[in-house]
């Protein structure tokens, strides 16, 4: 099978956008594939300028500095057609003949276009990432994405100390949008690895375990995914992890997990010098 496409040799072209991207099941732009539909739609006009190339879209999504291939596109006579999620446009095989109809919303009617070659701009989708989750302790949301520890404060963090992320792996980007997290990534990860030695919080919990009984409550609900079973079945914290939130103390049923500094004992004794 021959992948190559010759672009002189197309007369006709379709580009579909959206396809399977910002749907009820899939809610999110996969944000490379306008661009990548102009450029290609640009690409052909370059070799054979008589060409009718049509891009059905639902929203131009070409990011940033990318708008200037939109305008491009505009001015070599690529025509753009707007469809509704509710009216897709049809592809149908009549023969060797292939025929694109999409309502135009302007105008109010079908177009049918004869295509010879037609672009589908699939939806980006995530790898089952179940088992990275598991083994490194981070998230995924719902639509099989890694997610970062917070948007603008720790972009390419995730809660767990020491794990980083960039790329595809956290949702649709350009290349150059993946490269510039990657280096990010990196810068964060050497300002680990170039330490002798890491000063942590003493604000930790610690597990007594002649009261636990290895419900698993607490390792369920650490939000740093701080604490695991250890091999007799009870609760055991990675000092390394905790962050000292508490909620493993607040959450125990069985009042085994304590924060150093906060004991009970601790807490009551403060309450009492208050009011003494
Ligand atoms: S919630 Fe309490 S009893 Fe249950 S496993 Fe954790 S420390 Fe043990
Ligand atoms: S104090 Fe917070 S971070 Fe530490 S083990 Fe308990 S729940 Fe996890």
């Amino acid at each position: 099978m021959n992948n190559t496409l010759d672009p002189a040799g197309v007369n006709s072209a379709v580009f579909i956008q959206c396809v399977g991207s910002r749907e009820p099941d899939r809610p999110y732009c996969s944000k490379v594939c306008c661009t990548h539909s102009v450029e290609t739609a640009l690409h052909i006009k370059k070799h054979n300028p008589s060409s009718q190339v049509v891009i059905l879209y639902r929203d131009m999504r070409t990011f940033g500095e990318r708008e200037l291939l939109y305008k491009q596109a505009r001015e070599q006579g690529v025509i753009f057609v707007r469809y509704d999620v509710d009216q897709k446009p049809r592809v149908e095989v009549e023969g060797d003949a292939i025929k694109v109809t999409v309502k135009d919303h302007v105008l109010g009617f079908d177009l049918t276009i004869d295509a010879d070659l037609i672009g589908l701009a699939t939806a980006i989708v995530g790898h089952d990432h179940t088992d990275l989750s598991q083994m490194f302790k981070i998230p995924i949301d719902h639509d099989r994405w890694f997610l970062e520890a917070h948007q603008k404060l720790r972009p390419v963090d995730f809660a767990t100390d020491g794990v980083f992320m960039a790329g595809l792996a956290h949702y649709p980007k350009p290349i150059e949008e993946a490269i510039a997290q990657a280096q990010a990534a990196v810068s964060r990860a050497v300002t680990v690895l170039s330490r002798q030695s890491m000063t942590l919080s003493g604000t930790i919990a610690v597990v007594e375990p002649t009261r636990c009984v290895g419900c698993g409550v607490c390792w369920t609900i650490c939000p740093y995914k701080a604490i695991d079973r250890n091999d007799k079945g009870l609760a055991q914290v990675n000092e390394a992890l905790c962050k000292g939130c508490g909620t493993c103390v607040a959450s125990c049923r069985s009042g085994a997990p304590d924060l150093k500094g906060f004991t009970s004992q601790d807490v009551m004794a403060q309450v009492t010098a208050m009011y003494s």
